[in-house]
């Protein structure tokens, strides 16, 4: 074996490692951008839930509730009336396990997975 097919094969050998280089980088950025993807499916999906919770949270109902008495209890509709008491929402109430639980509480938890479901579920139901 001369210089030149040593050189040769140095080449290909460094030729190899740098394509496989270059293979496993765009592995990666396919497997940044899917994660990337992923995150901001759930960022969004958050973000929808935020909303919903930040007008729980500052006391806004949906336009069709927001001036009316309850007309299932009778009192005033309110955030405290809709999520504490109201008979309408009971049975969600139920379904979430929530029967006792106070409004602050529902809005204060934090990590509130289940409250988060529950306070979409009561708030679309009155759209
Ligand atoms: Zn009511």
């Amino acid at each position: 074996m001369d210089k030149i097919e040593i050189r040769k094969k140095i080449d290909k050998h460094e030729n190899r490692i740098w394509k496989q280089g270059m293979q496993n980088k765009e592995t990666l950025i396919n497997y940044r951008m899917a994660k990337q993807n992923i995150k901001e499916e759930r960022l969004w999906k958050n973000s929808e839930e935020d909303k919903i919770i930040r007008k729980f949270q500052s006391g806004i109902l949906p336009k069709n509730k927001h001036k009316d008495d309850c007309t299932e209890c009778k009192v005033k509709n309110s955030v405290t009336h809709i999520l504490n008491d109201c008979k309408i929402y009971s049975q969600i109430r139920i379904k979430y396990n929530l029967q006792n639980t106070n409004i602050l509480e529902i809005l204060q938890l934090k990590g509130r997975n289940k409250t988060d479901d529950y306070l979409k579920e009561i708030y679309l139901s009155m759209l």
